[in-house]
């Protein structure tokens, strides 16, 4: 007997932000299963760090802001076929967020941002039957003190997923979301060295600890190939059991 697979041989897939942190372990997981990968970041210091070397093959890295419409442009023309697109580019400006300015940076990023990529990328999608994988939060259900903007912003993308998968059917690209828990990367490096609010997320997680990049990876596979095409709409959690105790 042959082990069960996930295919994605011959897909063409661009991970926002995916030059670091969850986003790279998106697009590593997407080589493992066969893909080619474009992972992108917004500064060139990031872009420099990412290894395009991976297990799995070679990573193809382009500079993108999905805040700046002519910057993705450029981008999508450098794009021959996309099956997947990975809205995973995010930041957050915790304690800053009360700011109308901070506020409405992180909602230009987080949430707008996929809407500009989103659009960008459908006529692509279109013609490929491809589909959409939103990186949500758990602030999309629950809201952070310190974080209103990106608390918004990460509600804001579950909405976003289900009415782009409800308009979008009729161009059989599906739209889903993940939901990650606490993760190791760059984005929560500052909450980590706050010695009581580490400890505070990992007795809280039923697991007992926090997650790592690769722990996303498996949801995105998933959702990505045709093992997942009766699911559209939908926000996984992904979080080692932190939203249920
Ligand atoms: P990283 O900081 O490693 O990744 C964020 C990426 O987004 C970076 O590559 C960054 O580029 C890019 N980015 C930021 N702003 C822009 C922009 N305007 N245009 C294009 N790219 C941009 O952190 P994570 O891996 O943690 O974050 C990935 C996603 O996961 C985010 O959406 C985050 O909100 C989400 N998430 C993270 C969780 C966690 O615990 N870590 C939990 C739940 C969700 P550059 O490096 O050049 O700034």
């Amino acid at each position: 007997t042959m082990a069960y697979t996930i295919d994605l041989t011959g897909k063409t897939a661009l991970v926002t932000g995916g030059a670091s942190g969850i986003g790279y372990a998106i697009a590593e997981g997407f080589q493992e299963a066969g893909a080619e990968v474009i992972v992108t970041a917004q500064s060139d210091e990031s872009l420099e760090k990412c290894v395009e070397k991976t297990k799995f093959g070679t990573l193809r890295k382009l500079k993108l802001d999905v805040t700046n419409d002519i910057s993705i442009e450029k981008t999508f023309d450098e794009i021959d076929e996309l099956h997947i697109l990975v809205n995973n580019a995010g930041r957050i400006k915790r304690g800053l967020e009360y700011r109308i300015e901070h506020f409405a940076d992180v909602i230009n990023t987080n949430l707008m941002g996929v809407m500009r990529m989103s659009h960008e990328a459908l006529p692509k999608l279109a013609l490929t039957h491809g589909n959409i994988i939103n990186i949500a939060s758990m602030f999309s259900f629950f809201g952070s003190p310190m974080s209103p903007g990106y608390t918004a912003s990460k509600t804001g993308l579950v909405g976003l997923t289900k009415s782009l998968a409800n308009g979008w059917s009729e161009h059989h690209v599906r739209v889903n979301a993940i939901a990650p828990g606490y993760i190791e990367t760059k984005l929560t490096k500052a909450l980590r060295e706050e010695d009581e609010q580490r400890e505070k997320i990992t007795e809280r997680t039923a697991l007992k600890k926090w997650g790592v990049p690769e722990d996303i990876a498996g949801a995105a596979v998933y959702l990505a190939s045709d093992r997942a095409s009766y699911t559209t709409g939908t926000t996984i959690t992904v979080d080692g059991g932190y939203s249920i105790t």
